[in-house]
């Protein structure tokens, strides 16, 4: 199978995977097709994956990364990262900045990766990929995702004596977890990728995109010292949890994007807000309709004026 055949499945885009459609076998596999792989210290390739690479980070990438560093998630991202749209949208996102001469990751030394147990979901998913072809991504049902494996000529991993299924594999990897917390933030980008760019976003919900995407502190304050909670329904119990608790504070965030980006439902506007979004609508249409009527009594009026003036010019030719 093509790389083209897959393009309009949902892809883990994050990963690392080469984008040599040579690389990706053509075949569709399991979680339980056999899979012979390992990367340890002692290939000869070691870490030659963690150079000239791009890696998009998640939301929560970032959050396990800058609270292993100790740093703010500001902070981590302005020293470790920068700006990249995602998967050819229009959404802006961060990968890491590579360093040095030889174009590495910043957590990479001869001796292998210094974050290794706090990785990025891209360093755990590569060689295998997945896709889902379930259009915005709203079932889970496993029968509809499918695996691809990666196999670029530098990684010596695949010649290992190592054999185990591609479920194995990625309950190795701490896979499954990544999965299920980047699920909703990567349908956001896949659903914004199958909208086309004809649908316009405008930039402001583009800034907040990104901001709830890389830095949930700033996201929790404009939730609570924001007029936010004064719009929408929050439920006590979301909003116990969401004050000290980043991992539901980022879940929340998604589904707040999806509301106010693409309308999905779950966050509902307060009765009275959408009472006075009624009223500013309605009041809108009839300022808008008010103009045309105006506009229309003015051409009326414009057009007997003419109607009377060719009257006149022809009366007066008669009696001539
Ligand atoms: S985070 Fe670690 S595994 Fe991933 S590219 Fe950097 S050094 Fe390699
Ligand atoms: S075996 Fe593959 S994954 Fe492991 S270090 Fe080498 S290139 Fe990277």
């Amino acid at each position: 199978m093509a790389m083209d055949e897959y393009s309009d499945a949902e892809f883990d885009f994050i990963k690392s995977t080469d984008k040599n459609p040579s690389n990706i076998l053509p075949e569709k596999l399991t979680i339980n097709s056999r899979l012979q792989f390992r990367c340890h210290p002692g290939v000869s390739c070691f870490t030659a994956c963690c150079h000239n690479i791009k890696i998009i980070l998640t939301p929560y990438d970032i959050l396990i990364l800058h609270k292993r560093l100790g740093m703010q998630a500001h902070e981590f991202i302005t020293t470790y990262t920068e700006p990249t749209y995602l998967e050819k949208t229009d959404m802006p996102g961060v990968q890491i900045k590579l360093v040095g001469e030889k174009n590495g990751c910043p957590f990479v030394t001869p001796e292998g990766c210094t974050v290794y147990s706090d990785r990025p979901s891209a360093c755990r998913y590569y060689p295998v990929g997945m896709a889902d072809f379930h259009e915005g991504g709203t079932n889970d049902a496993a029968e509809e995702k499918f695996f691809f494996l990666v196999k670029e000529p530098h990684c010596k991993g695949h010649e290992e004596p190592k054999h185990w299924t591609i479920g194995e594999w990625r309950a190795d990897q701490g896979v499954d977890l990544r999965d299920e917390m980047n699920k909703e933030w990567l349908r956001l980008v896949m659903r914004r990728k199958s909208f086309g760019l004809q649908a316009t976003l405008s930039d402001a919900a583009k800034r907040m995109f990104f901001m709830a995407s890389t830095d949930l502190g700033t996201f929790r304050k404009f939730v609570l010292e924001s007029s936010f909670l004064d719009t929408y329904e929050v439920d006590p119990e979301t909003l116990a949890s969401i004050q000290d608790d980043d991992v539901a504070l980022m879940l929340f965030s998604f589904k707040y994007l999806a509301n106010t980006l693409f309308g999905a439902p779950g966050l509902p506007i307060k009765e009275d807000k959408l009472k006075n979004k009624i009223a500013e609508i309605r009041k809108r249409q009839d300022e808008a309709m008010l103009k045309a009527e105006q506009e229309y009594e003015e051409l009326k009026a414009e057009r007997d004026r003419m109607l009377r003036e060719r009257e006149e010019k022809e009366n007066s030719a008669k009696a001539e």
